[in-house]
């Protein structure tokens, strides 16, 4: 199989090293892999790749994004974009919107955990010795726009807005001369942008805005990456939850069948309980950058079935499905199969959409919120007992589900945790379960999560699924937990007690990972030293054992165990060893078989987290690579 991501006929422009030498642009057959950006000249008559012009490593590049056309460009240089990598920008034309879009979606992807990644950039091109937009004559001059937040993450868990603003510089707040107009292709750069309501939103503070599905609001302040000011279009002013709205003009998400961060296991799911024949939705394909379209049918012999297509692309940038009828939008090519079959199952002749149920959580329960008043919350049934003590179902202002832990006293050294709640509470991705905030003014203090319906992974693995998984389930299950650690990672937050009693399942089966951190606070010898019975002992790799010595290369052992216990549908990891036994074997190099379900390249992938030195251990981002392609590869 090849690794190309993505090639693509384009006009490259020169980089003009130096000042003075001429720009001239020319024809290149570019290749996109997961590592790096290749460009060669290209015959094009007999349609044949020659020599190799040059190369952009995928972990050098600190920017992606349109850039606007010279004011006089040519019809085939009417959709430029950039990479920006240490040696400047990279000038490319595509031949038109949606193949650019295409590329930058990718890119965007591939770039996604690379550190510096820029916070500003040029919206206009580098010419003569000059930034077109700003007029600084430095090429490595620090960029004149804010780039749009959703820049570092497109795929699922999107809008991760992992990495701090930089400070603010001199040149940045004093740009040498006045800014042009804003470039039109650039939709969703900073404060003033127009953005469209994904999701219904109640305002939990007289601080927050009320969002209305499908209403337009202008995002006034973006200080906050979770809370956003903005204006509804009755000039009414209010925070917002980031995660609720998306950009306007950004057209797949307007639709009612495109159901973004959905695998295919939950869209079986969700097909096959709304039971319509023809019933379909659209989500994001396994392979970053593309679509999926999934279809049930109740007839003929594929009764009861779910099928799934992926969405081709033409070489002119073009959108097809099973047969070559081509559309120039994703939209135009639903609405096409929506009337006809052609070469499909079914014609999609019923939306399935989970949106309107399931709005994502927000990072606290309204702006600036974190302390809870207790009296808004309401005790509905006991969830299970845990190491602070009984944890309950209940709801917020009597609409809300959350869980509550409600935390012994003397279990917790609650002050120092109290603290790092602030913390906490910012963290906030689709694959972590989401703390609220805090009851911190009575005894027992409570914790107010997030609460998910299918509670502990360990439980549901042995008693909780309702047929025997298949091979893509249990991979999306790993998939998923992957994700929330790669954004831990990220973010350089070590979870210290990975394992699958501490990741939850939510109703539509998609896992979380929780109690991140916790395990700092607790006040229990057994459970805090390593000696202890309650020690994680069989999820920590040697040097936590030996030296206590806790990284994110130690939760990648615990992750390697979390994945055995998944294949094994929650066996107790060395079920026939005691603690002692497993510190001394597991030093001396002993492991864990290969379990049944698991084959040769998932155990591979087992074993690369336990390897004895922790720094050639994988790290979460590229364990998310591997388990993308892995999955892509099952389907
Ligand atoms: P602790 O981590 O404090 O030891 P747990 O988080 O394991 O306690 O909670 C005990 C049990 O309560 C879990 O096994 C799970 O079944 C249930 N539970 C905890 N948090 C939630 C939640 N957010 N949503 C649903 N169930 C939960
Ligand atoms: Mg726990």
């Amino acid at each position: 199989m090849s690794d190309n991501l993505l090639e693509e006929i384009f006009i490259k422009r020169s980089q003009q090293k130096k000042k003075t030498s001429p720009l001239n642009f020319k024809e290149r057959l570019f290749i996109l892999t997961q590592d790096k950006i290749a460009y060669y000249d290209y015959d094009l008559d007999k349609g044949k790749k020659k020599g190799l012009k040059g190369t952009v490593g995928i972990d050098k590049i600190k920017c992606v994004g349109t850039v606007q056309p010279e004011p006089s460009a040519p019809a085939e240089r009417q959709y430029p974009f950039q990479i920006i990598y240490d040696e400047g920008p990279l000038y490319i034309f595509a031949k038109s919107d949606e193949v650019r879009k295409q590329w930058l979606h990718k890119l965007k992807h591939v770039v996604r955990f690379n550190k510096d990644l820029m916070q500003k950039y040029h919206p206009c091109f580098w010419m003569d010795g000059m930034w077109q937009c700003c007029q600084q004559e430095v090429k490595q001059a620090m960029g004149c726009r804010v780039l749009e937040n959703k820049n570092v993450g497109v795929s699922k868990g999107s809008r991760r807005q992992s990495r701090k603003p930089l400070p603010p510089t001199p040149e940045e707040e004093k740009p040498l001369r006045p800014l042009p107009p804003q470039p039109p292709e650039e939709p969703a750069l900073t404060t003033g942008m127009t953005v469209v309501a994904e999701y219904e939103y109640t305002p939990s503070t007289p601080q927050d805005l009320e969002l209305r599905k499908d209403e337009e609001y202008i995002i006034l302040e973006m200080s906050d990456s979770n809370w956003w000011r903005a204006r509804d279009k009755y000039g009414k002013e209010g925070y917002i939850p980031s995660n609720y709205v998306v950009e306007a003009g950004n057209e797949l998400e307007k639709f009612d069948w495109y159901c973004k961060s959905m695998n295919r296991s939950q869209a079986e799911n969700l097909l096959k309980t709304e039971n319509k024949d023809g019933g379909f939705l659209v989500r994001d394909s396994s392979k970053a950058g593309k679509y999926t379209v999934s279809v049930f049918t109740k007839g003929g012999e594929t009764a009861g079935n779910c099928r799934h297509y992926n969405i081709c692309t033409t070489q002119q940038g073009q959108f097809y499905l099973a047969e070559k009828h081509n559309f120039s939008s994703i939209p135009d090519l639903i609405n096409y199969h929506q009337h006809n079959a052609a070469g499909m199952v079914s014609r999609l002749k019923y939306i399935v959409s989970s949106r309107a149920k399931n709005a994502p959580s927000t990072a606290g329960l309204g702006y600036g919120v974190w302390e809870i008043d207790p009296r808004h919350l309401t005790f509905i049934k006991e969830l299970g007992n845990g190491q602070f003590g009984v944890v309950k179902y209940g709801k917020w202002q009597g609409q809300h589900d959350v869980a509550i832990k409600m935390i012994k006293e003397g279990s917790m050294s609650e002050d120092d945790f109290i603290e790092e709640a602030k913390v906490m509470m910012k963290l906030r991705h689709e694959n972590l379960v989401q703390l609220y905030g805090v009851c911190t003014k009575q005894r027992p203090i409570y914790i107010v999560t997030e609460f998910l319906s299918n509670g502990c992974l360990l439980s549901y693995l042995r008693e909780g699924l309702k047929q025997h998984p298949s091979p893509i389930q249990l991979l999306e299950m790993c998939k998923d937990v992957t994700e929330g650690m790669a954004y831990l990672e990220a973010q350089q937050y070590i979870h210290r007690d990975l394992a699958a009693r501490n990741c939850l399942v939510d109703t539509n089966g998609t896992i979380k990972v929780t109690d991140f951190g916790l395990s700092r606070y607790v006040l229990d010898d057994e459970y805090t030293s390593s000696a202890g019975s309650k020690f994680p002992v069989r999820w920590s790799p040697p040097e936590v054992l030996l030296y206590c010595k806790f990284s994110s290369k130690s939760d990648i052992w615990a992750y390697g165990v979390l994945m055995w216990e998944v294949y094994t549908l929650g066996r107790l990891p060395y079920e026939r060893l005691n603690n002692n036994e497993i510190v001394e074997q597991v030093s001396r190099g002993h492991r864990l078989y290969r379990p049944q379900l698991a084959n040769d390249r998932v155990y591979t992938i087992m074993t690369s987290c336990w390897l004895d030195k922790a720094d050639e251990r994988p790290t979460f981002q590229e364990l998310s690579v591997t388990v993308q392609d892995l999955l892509y590869e099952l389907q």
